[in-house]
């Protein structure tokens, strides 16, 4: 059985936990200030190295400000530009110093003046490279984690904002790299030492990364989960905390449910299936890091620190038999193709998957009917141009002599998903979960259940989706 990560502190030493905390948790000064005094509160018992998100709405901003620019207008990121200013201006005037505001706000003035070059440029050139926006796309991180260090230092505690793309070395996927392990946790060991030694609270921009040449990458969008975790992971943490706005995982997304409770622990598994099937709470790469060395990571709320939160630990405690959670993803397409006589299914599904592998692109759910050759899988809407023009490509010739052909392409689709590690061996689950959704006029399309039984999903249409998930909860008292 995996074990936790055995908590061998020495007596006397504060056991080291990675925090991050997300966009709305630093939304706006009241909010920097609370974090600000987590931090400092939690520093007591503590060593604590923060990760920061942008201010909540700034990636979007700065996103759309490049799109904009290359599309050659100047108004919009001018806009941008002002707004991001004044953002973190206001900030900086109700929670620095004078001293502080002296070092800070012309490093602030700086990180604008980055915004205004790289749009400035992605006008004049009417395009934006992958790794252009990258550098932008993360820029509110430096800007937050810069004013969240310059907080913490206007109260008294020894704090400096750190670049993680001095720490997390990643491939060349701009816009969702993927860390390199070794060297990252070298480089994060080295950099992060001096200030450890000095009792200096390290503030790291979360989402960033760098090449090995020392060109900025981004972790994907929500990535600053990952960033804490992958920092955890090399630091060798006792714990890591997601601070977020909501008092933990809960038994489904509370704006889709608003009965939904919180679950106080929940595995590794569990967890990874959950923000694989989109509970956006938790990015879905967060766990990987942690896994090896059993870190466990808690959700806690920064509007309610009270509250203990959610432990994701290697494996769940106190469990009870069945569904644990239920989550969905609502922008999905579900494409059925036929190998017809010809083509058998090993060999039409070989093909199939080679394509959308060379597409870089992930099912949601695959069901098969052998006996007629047919291959029904749901892909997210955002991937469909992409899938389509592959696989017509991929059966050119088969399609062209109706050997093989894509029968539907059912747009508008969601997939709902009920998770939990014990429904193993827990018979009629399934059943139930029919029946809610037949109660209540809910047509299933499809449904998929792995042989590990740690998830049923269900694909019903996009307009069902609030209604099945709220029955599944219901049906099994969530
Ligand atoms: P942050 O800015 O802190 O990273 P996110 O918005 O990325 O926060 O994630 C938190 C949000 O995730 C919550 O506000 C909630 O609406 C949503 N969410 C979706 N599914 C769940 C779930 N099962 N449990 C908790 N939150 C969920
Ligand atoms: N700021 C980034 C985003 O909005 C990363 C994060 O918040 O986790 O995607
Ligand atoms: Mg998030």
């Amino acid at each position: 059985m995996v074990k936790e990560k055995e908590h061998s502190t020495p007596k006397g030493k504060k056991p080291l936990i990675v925090m991050k905390f997300g966009g709305t948790s630093v939304g706006n000064a009241d909010r920097m200030q609370s974090v600000g005094e987590i931090i400092a509160e939690q520093s007591r018992n503590a060593e604590i190295v923060a990760v920061l998100s942008a201010m909540g709405g700034v990636t979007d901003m700065l996103i759309r400000a490049a799109r904009e620019a290359s599309r050659g207008d100047r108004k919009y990121w001018k806009g941008v530009r002002q707004e991001l200013a004044r953002r973190h201006r206001e900030v900086a005037d109700r929670l620095l110093s004078a001293a502080e505001q002296a070092i800070v706000l012309p490093r602030l003035a700086e990180q604008v003046g980055n915004l205004e070059n790289l749009c400035s440029g992605f006008s004049l050139v009417r395009e934006v490279t992958p790794r252009a926006m990258d550098t932008l796309s993360s820029l509110g991180e430096v800007m937050s984690a810069t004013l969240m260090a310059s907080i913490l230092r206007s109260a008294g505690v020894a704090a400096e904002a750190v670049d993680a793309a001095e720490l997390i070395v990643t491939d060349e996927s701009f816009g969702n790299a993927s860390p390199h392990f070794e060297e990252t946790h070298a480089k994060t060991r080295q950099r992060l030492a001096p200030l450890r030694r000095q009792g200096t609270i390290p503030v790291v921009t979360g989402f960033r990364g760098a090449t090995a040449d020392g060109v900025c990458t981004t972790l994907g969008r929500g990535g600053s989960d990952y960033s804490a975790t992958i920092i955890g992971a090399a630091l060798d943490a006792d714990e890591v905390w997601i601070w977020t706005d909501v008092d933990g995982v809960m038994s489904a997304d509370p704006r889709l449910v608003p009965g939904a409770r919180i679950i106080p622990e929940i595995s590794y598994r569990e967890a990874i299936e959950l923000s694989f099937f989109g509970a956006k709470v938790l990015h879905p790469k967060t766990i990987h890091p942690v896994m090896k060395k059993k870190i466990p990571v808690w959700i806690k709320n920064s509007f309610n620190p009270a509250c203990p939160g959610t432990k994701i630990a290697p494996v769940a405690k106190n469990e009870q038999p069945g569904v644990k959670a239920i989550t969905s993803i609502s922008d999905a397409d579900l494409i059925t193709m036929s190998g017809k006589d010809t083509l058998s299914f090993p060999r039409l599904a070989t093909r199939v998957f080679n394509g959308l592998h060379l597409e870089d692109v992930t099912t949601l759910m695959v069901t098969q009917s052998s006996a007629d050759n047919v291959l029904c899988f749901a892909i997210r809407d955002a991937d469909l141009p992409r899938v389509k023009a592959r696989l017509e490509k991929t059966f050119e010739l088969e399609m062209l002599h109706e050997y093989v052909g894509i029968l539907d392409v059912m747009p508008k689709i969601a997939i709902v998903v009920a998770i939990g590690e014990n429904m193993k061996g827990t018979p009629g689950i399934a059943g139930r979960a029919f029946g809610a959704l037949g109660r209540r006029g809910i047509n299933i399309i499809a449904i998929a259940q792995g042989s590990s039984e740690l998830s049923i999903s269900f694909a019903v249409k996009s307009a069902d989706v609030k209604d099945a998930v709220k029955a599944i909860h219901e049906e099994f008292q969530l």
